[in-house]
């Protein structure tokens, strides 16, 4: 695609080698939009978030919430006609704003951390301490309080965690992913062509909490 400077081209190139969807064949016909389930929430819909990256607007398409909203139900891969799974580009979105530090959704940010660090911890979501920890860090003490009294009165949320057997494996798996997923190859003015993996990395790293 034609870009008016390296940087749109670049930044271009980064979120299709990271996504990995051909996103310069994207013609907006919207069948993505059609089936979003996020649209009522988000601040764009998904064709247009193609949209802005093939127009180069960086600022625009890394401050939306729309790419923090989006719950990778994967609808508009499914629907599209040219393969293009826009799921895919909201989580290189994501990673590439966090390494740049900027996170328009906070408490949704918080809330992946959190949940991300309990199934570390124990090999599987424990929701009382995962809750517990999101409410103290995002100061969001007092909602969803019945639902969670309803849930524990079920059995749904056990006081201890439950821990799997092969956490030393699990605990592999998350070192790997997190040297290879989040992290950003932009070098400001170098042409495309460099892998992921590249020097130049600016590392996050999933322990690291938002300030709410
Ligand atoms: S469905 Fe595919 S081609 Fe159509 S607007 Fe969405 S991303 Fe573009
Ligand atoms: S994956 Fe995201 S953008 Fe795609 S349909 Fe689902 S919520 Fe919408």
């Amino acid at each position: 695609m034609g870009f008016i400077n390296a940087e749109k081209r670049n930044f271009f190139n980064e979120v299709r080698e990271r996504s990995g969807q051909p996103i310069e064949l994207c013609y907006q016909c919207q069948k993505c939009a059609s089936g979003c389930i996020a649209t009522q929430y988000a601040d764009y819909y998904p064709n247009e978030i193609i949209r802005m990256l093939q127009f180069g607007q960086i600022d625009r398409v890394l401050n939306c919430s729309s790419i923090w909203i989006c719950s990778s139900c994967e609808t508009c891969g499914a629907r599209c006609p040219n393969g293009i799974n826009v799921a895919e580009v909201m989580d290189a979105l994501k990673e590439m704003a966090i390494a740049r530090g900027i996170i328009k959704e906070k408490k949704i940010n918080l809330f992946h951390n959190v949940f991300l660090n309990s199934v570390r911890s124990h090999g599987r979501v424990h929701e009382g301490s995962m809750m517990a920890i999101y409410k103290l860090k995002s100061g969001d003490l007092m909602s969803d309080l019945d639902i969670g009294w309803q849930m524990f009165k079920k059995g749904k949320m056990p006081l201890l965690p439950h821990r799997i057997k092969a956490r030393g494996k699990l605990k592999n798996i998350f070192n790997k992913t997190s040297s290879n997923s989040y992290h950003s190859t932009v070098k400001p003015g170098v042409d495309p062509g460099g892998k992921a993996g590249d020097k130049g990395l600016i590392a996050y790293r999933p322990q690291d909490e938002c300030k709410s």
